[in-house]
Parts: structure tokens; sequence; C-alpha cells
């Protein structure tokens, strides 16, 4: 059985200076209306990723060779909670930064790596992820999306759905099936697809706050080059689980509703009832352990070890607290949530997006499967 190991983390000594300087840029530009802030990671706001790359402070991590500044994971963990604590918009490049520019580094060949990786780390690449297609989102074995082989091109058909981020990201990588007649895992492979190829068509979904975040996304006998496979034919299945593990375990993974922390803190300081001021230790303390366990991860992956398990562990205990954080509050606080008052208007905001945090990245059941199968239970 494998168990969660937490470590005493030694924080890198360049770490106060990149605070200072991730702040500096966020008073700089950053956005001030609280709801804006909230949920930040899924704001999108070009300019501000333009920014970041100008500043070195995306693609941290990568290869000098291909635009990256060659620093640790720690370094990178350091400014990425900086930006979701300070709620800055960096919705943009997210996707890009966390893990499509990793796994194009880790499994493209040459020509996909010139073309894409470089913009990425400058702020002007963004990408999206194409693994959700009407019926198939927890049950990803089932993707329909083909790709068919035509002399040295590939033509791929079908469609995608709750792409987050499809209009204004320059690239998706795609889950799709390579091999006619090909069943659940096997025949899958990843395509990296420029948005602005003839036959892709973007049309947005309108969440039930009136937000553009997700789209569907449609391909219609789209022709890419050979090169244009990332890693292995038929090696899709493993490729894009692997991936996941970029995708769950980072501060994301709890900072949606720190906004509304910040917030409460606010509020509790003209009314330190003994409720309020309660409430506000045990979001504290939960945010604490919750950064060692999502940094512990962070290490792991500088150690080149595959945190998978752990990942999950994080997204799922990450979801929990980011989804109970607007329920807590309203319970405890008194508050005319038709008010323009910013604790009222937050929580009324996360109140209505929160359920989705747990869905995002791939549902709390299959979370709970994955976890017990790596605890041994099944
Ligand atoms: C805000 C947001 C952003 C997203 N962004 C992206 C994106 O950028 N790219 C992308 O590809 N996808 C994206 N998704 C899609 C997301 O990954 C899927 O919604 C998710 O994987 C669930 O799939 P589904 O919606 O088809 O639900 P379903 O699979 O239909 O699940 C519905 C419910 O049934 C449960 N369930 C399903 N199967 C089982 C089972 N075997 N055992 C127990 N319970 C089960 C699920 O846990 C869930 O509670 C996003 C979703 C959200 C909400």
């Amino acid at each position: 059985m494998q168990t969660f190991v937490t470590e005493a983390i030694e924080w890198p000594e360049s770490a106060p200076a990149l605070r200072r300087k991730v702040r500096d840029l966020v008073d700089a530009h950053g956005e001030k209306d609280p709801v804006r802030r909230a949920n930040c990671w899924t704001k999108a706001d070009p300019e501000f990723s333009r920014k970041l790359g100008e500043a070195g402070l995306l693609g941290m991590t990568w290869p000098k060779e291909y635009g990256g500044h060659e620093m640790s994971q720690l370094e990178r963990y350091v400014v990425i909670e900086e930006l979701l604590a300070a709620g800055a918009p960096v919705g943009a490049h997210w996707i890009a930064d966390r893990q499509s520019g990793p796994l194009l580094l880790r499994l493209g060949n040459e020509e996909l790596k010139r073309r894409w990786v470089p913009g990425m780390a400058r702020g002007e690449i963004f990408a999206c992820i194409g693994l959700s297609e009407p019926n198939s989102g927890s049950d990803l074995a089932s993707v329909r999306t083909s790709a068919r082989r035509d002399g040295d091109e590939w033509v791929i058909n079908g469609q995608k759905v709750w792409t987050t981020g499809a209009h204004v990201a320059h690239m998706m990588i795609a889950l799709v099936r390579s091999e006619a007649g090909s069943e659940r895992q096997a025949g899958l492979s990843q395509f990296v697809i420029p948005m602005d190829a003839p036959g892709v068509t973007v049309k947005p979904i309108i969440d039930l706050t009136g937000a553009h975040e997700f789209n569907e996304v449609f391909f219609e006998d789209v022709r890419l080059p050979a090169s244009a496979l990332l890693g292995e034919e038929g090696n899709g299945w493993k490729q894009a689980t692997a991936e996941l593990s970029l995708e769950r375990s980072g501060p994301e993974r709890y900072l949606s509703s720190m906004v509304l922390f910040l917030e409460l803190v606010r509020y509790a300081g003209k009314h330190p009832d003994p409720a309020v001021t309660q409430l506000v230790g045990r979001l504290a303390a939960e945010a604490w352990t919750l950064r060692l366990m999502s940094a512990s991860v962070a290490a792991k992956l500088a150690r080149r070890e595959d945190p998978a398990l752990e990942a999950t562990i994080v997204k799922d205990l990450g979801n929990s607290y980011e989804h109970a954080i607007p329920e807590l509050v309203q319970a405890c606080v008194e508050m005319d949530m038709a008010s323009k008052d910013a604790l009222a208007a937050v929580t009324g905001y996360l109140l209505q997006v929160s359920p989705s945090f747990s869905l995002r990245g791939g549902t709390r059941e299959i979370l709970k499967g994955i976890i017990a199968r790596g605890l041994g239970l099944r």
C-alpha cells in the first residue's frame, strides 16, 4: 500500500524576491474587482499573460533552448501560488504553462517543440485540452473523434466539449481514435491541432453566471501533417493519463475560493465575533495542510518521481475545501446577498460556480476509484 508522504519543504533562496516580483506585477496590472479575482485561473487576460512572459515567469522550469528559464519546480510553485492568492487573471496561459508545454517538451518532436514552446514561454501562445466529448467525460476511453491516415497526412473528424479557453487558444492537444475499429484504451493517440486550421470551429458555451470560459470544438476534415502526432501512435491513453498528474496537483486545486477567505478576514477585522474568528482559524489551518501536500507533489515532480496518486488526493481534498468555503461563509455571516458588498458578491458568485470545481480535471467519484486503487483497496 502506498501512502501520502508530506515533506518539510525547503523553499528556494530566491523565493522572497520572486514573491515580491509577482506582487509588484499584480499590483501594476492585476484585476481589482473581487468577483473577477475569485476562481482566477479561469479568467483570461492575454495582456497580463504577456507581461508575465516578459518578466520570465512562464515556462520557468523549461530548458533555455526552448525559451524557458531552467528554474526549479519549487520556484515555479512560489510564483503560481502568489498569482492565485492575489487573484491574478492567469487563465490565458494557464494550460500551456501547466501541462501542454511540459507535455510537448517530454513527447514532442523537434518541429512541434520549436513551433509552440518558445511562444508559450513568452506568454503569446495559449493552449487548450481536448479530452472530453459528448458521452465521453468520466469515461474517457469512449472517445470517438477520429484521426484517419491519408498519405502523409492525418484527417481529423469529430467533436470535443467543455474545452476551457478554446476561444483564446492557438493550439489544442487532443486525444483521438487513430485506429479505426479500436475499442476503449487501445488505438488512441494525441495530436497537436492548430486552432486556426481549416475545418476547426469553436462555439461558445455560456455558463450560468453568464461567463464564457468553455466551448464546443468541431473538427471537419481537419488535415494535419504527420509531424502533428504527439508521442507514439496508439499510446494516447497512457500519455493523457500521465498528463492528468500535471493537471491535478497544483495550488489552483484549493485556492479557487481564496479571495473569499481574504474578504472574510477583512470582515472579521471589523466584526471579530467568535464564530467568524473560529472559521478564519479553521480555513487557515486547512489551507496550510493543503499547501504542504501540494508543494510535496511539486517536490516529487522536481525529483522526476511519479506523483499520480498524491496529485489525485490533493485534487480531491483541495476541491472539497474550495467548494466548502462559500457555504461555510454563508452559514456563518448574516448578509444581504443582493447587496454590492464585496463579501456578499464573492460569496454569491462562488456559490454558483463551486459545483464545477470537483468536475473539472476529473470528477470526485472517478478520483476516489484511483485513490482506492493506489492505496491497495481495490
Ligand atoms: C469548469 C470545467 C472546465 C472543464 N474544462 C475541460 C477542458 O478544458 N477540456 C476537457 O477535455 N474537459 C473539460 N471539462 C470536462 C470535465 O473534465 C468533465 O466534465 C468531467 O470529466 C466529467 O465528465 P462528464 O461531464 O461527461 O460527466 P459524466 O461522466 O457524465 O459524469 C456525471 C456524473 O456521474 C459520475 N460517474 C460517471 N462515471 C462513473 C463511474 N464509473 N462510477 C461512479 N460515478 C461515475 C461522475 O463522477 C459525475 O458525478 C471541464 C469541466 C468543467 C466543469
